[in-house]
């Protein structure tokens, strides 16, 4: 299992506009920590960054203890849950779901045995042979969390994972991630917008704004000393 750290990291973008300011964060092995802020204040770009989709301008990310600089993206034991969900155009959901399982060589009855839990979990049964463009909004998140859940990697990052589900599926959804979190112990960094999520399914959060770190602790405290 785990720990992401991110040491006083800066973040700008070519034109010069600071994304991220010095930003401190230690988010524990087998942490459920949930970053919220107003759109635009960097929340993705910190995933990306953890990711190494992007890199720093300045700072130090440790994953697992360890410098992330001397790590690909591929040796980051992580999975993600995008906003645009980043599909594969080409594939099946069913594809897609298990694309990075096949990569890893997982054997064949344990990709059955998750792909099938989670297309239950999910709804997806009937998407499964469909194609990304032949599925609504809300298919496409399912089948990226599905993609997500069945690499029970240690380190999850996800961003607004539910935001275009109905509230019944949401509902469902805010457990049991919650709940496969805490089975497998995976480190979790979870952005949205939603007061509910933070509340129900954060054992710590943080409130960003303008590149910065406003407030982090107990969802109950963050809430209640505004
Ligand atoms: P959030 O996820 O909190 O909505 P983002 O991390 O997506 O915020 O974006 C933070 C800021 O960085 C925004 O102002 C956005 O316009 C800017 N930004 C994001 N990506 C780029 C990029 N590739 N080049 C320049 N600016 C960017
Ligand atoms: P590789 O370069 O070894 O094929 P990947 O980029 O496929 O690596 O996977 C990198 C990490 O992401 C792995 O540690 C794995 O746990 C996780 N992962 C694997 N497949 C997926 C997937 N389909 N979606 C999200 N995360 C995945």
């Amino acid at each position: 299992m785990k720990s992401v750290e991110l040491i006083d990291v800066t973040k700008t973008y070519g034109n010069g506009s600071v994304i991220i300011k010095n930003l401190n964060l230690s988010i524990q092995s087998g942490e459920f920590f949930v970053l919220v802020g107003p759109s635009g204040c960097g929340k993705s770009t910190i995933l990306r960054m953890i990711a190494g989709l992007e890199g720093m301008t300045s700072g130090t990310l440790l994953i697992g203890g360890k410098p992330a600089n001397l790590l690909p993206p591929s040796k980051r034991s992580l999975s993600m849950v995008f906003q645009n969900y980043a599909l594969y155009p080409h594939l099946t959901a069913r594809e897609n779901i298990i694309f990075g399982l096949k990569a890893h060589r997982i054997g064949k009855d344990i990709v059955e045995k998750r792909l099938r839990e989670a297309a239950e979990m999910l709804n997806l049964a009937p998407c499964l042979d469909r194609k990304p463009r032949q599925l609504s909004g809300g298919q496409r998140q399912r089948i990226a969390l599905a993609r997500s859940i069945v690499s029970e990697a240690p380190i999850c990052l996800m961003d607004e994972p539910l935001s275009n589900l109905d509230a019944k599926l949401r509902a469902r959804m805010r457990s049991e991630i919650r709940r496969i979190q805490r089975k497998i112990g995976t480190t979790m960094i979870y952005v949205t917008h939603d007061q509910i999520e933070a509340m129900t399914m954060g054992d710590r959060m943080a409130v960003l704004h303008d590149g910065t770190v406003q407030q982090i602790g107990r969802p109950i405290d963050v809430y209640n000393h505004p």
